[in-house]
């Protein structure tokens, strides 16, 4: 059958270039049959991609990515199906957004004292409705004329261990595997072969994990068949995508690329069903609330955590 699967995609919601709308018809022009649609830390473009698709004939699976720390790099995680009306959920994210707006008025003080006086408002400019991060911070830097891209911004000043950059709270990654394992969703480890950090796939696994974005733009054919083999060692589902972000956002990757057969969504989707079936209590370690508080945002934000040291080598780019 004609048509492929992408299972990573940005809109407007966050750092994405292109609206949910404008994304899905995108996604038809390329032959895309099931697209995720997976902002950083918000799901507010699933409403808007929901029912562009219905007109297209395309699949919307709904997602989201949460950016994690640990030290020395940023893991990323995607949730898909997750019950994302659930109330308390939307409350997450609304909170991981605000730590992302307080970051970005951290960073822009630090930018100023650095000789580029640059103000948030500026920022809140260029993304819109979205999620404010450093690829905003970015391309007001260019705006500004500091720098002549968003690469050279990042190179220079707001790599994770660049002058300008201040990492965000830390959510850890078991934290992010145990939200989305807990709102009823699929956690998938995201693009792992840039951030290297292999070696915590067992503790990912304990706390719900459930796979490994195996097929992506940046990994090579080694890695793809090593995380394959991974997957199935681990009774992990095998998902892929581009991580499309649009263009002029300094991200290279096309819409629909690499092709991911149907059969990657059909076993994502069996996977879902699976651990819907098996409840919530599996999750082996997932940590618990303290004290009964309803809110996971307790512990991920819990009294005594501080900040991440301030160098935080990594991938830079979203
Ligand atoms: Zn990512
Ligand atoms: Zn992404």
């Amino acid at each position: 059958m004609a048509g492929g699967v992408d299972l990573h995609s940005h809109t407007t919601a966050s750092d994405g270039a292109l609206g949910p709308r404008e994304l899905v018809r995108l996604a038809a022009r390329h032959r895309v049959r099931v697209l995720a649609v997976t902002d950083h830390d918000s799901t507010e473009g699933l409403p808007e991609a929901i029912d562009e698709a219905s007109r297209h004939g395309i699949e919307i699976v709904p997602g989201l990515e949460l950016n994690t720390d640990v030290p020395g790099a940023e893991i990323h995680v995607l949730g898909y199906y997750v019950d994302w009306q659930a109330e308390w959920f939307q409350a997450f994210l609304r909170e991981q957004r605000a730590e992302r707006v307080a970051r970005v008025h951290r960073i822009v003080e630090r930018l100023t004292e650095l000789g580029m006086p640059l103000t948030a408002d500026e920022v809140f400019a260029i993304c819109k409705e979205g999620s404010p991060g450093r690829p905003h911070v970015a391309q007001a830097m260019v705006k500004r004329g500091y720098v002549k891209s968003v690469r050279e911004a990042f190179d220079k000043w707001l790599r994770a261990d660049g002058p300008a950059n201040v990492p965000r709270r830390r959510l850890t990654p078991v934290e992010a595997v145990a939200v989305i394992r807990r709102a009823g969703g699929v956690p998938v480890l995201a693009h792992p072969g840039l951030a290297n950090r292999d070696e915590m796939v067992p503790e990912l696994v304990e706390a719900g994990l459930a796979g490994i974005e195996t097929y992506y733009p940046e990994h090579s054919v080694a890695q793809i068949t090593a995380y394959r083999q991974m997957c199935a060692r681990l009774d992990l589902v095998a998902t892929g995508g581009s991580d499309y972000h649009g263009v002029h956002t300094g991200r290279a990757s096309t819409l629909g690329s690499p092709h991911i057969p149907l059969e990657v969504w059909e076993d994502l989707k069996r996977k879902a069903g699976e651990l819907r079936n098996q409840g919530q209590g599996t999750a082996k370690r997932a940590p618990q609330p303290p004290d009964g508080a309803p809110e996971p945002t307790q512990h991920a934000h819990g009294p005594g955590e501080s900040d991440p040291p301030p160098s935080m080598p990594g991938h830079p780019r979203h």
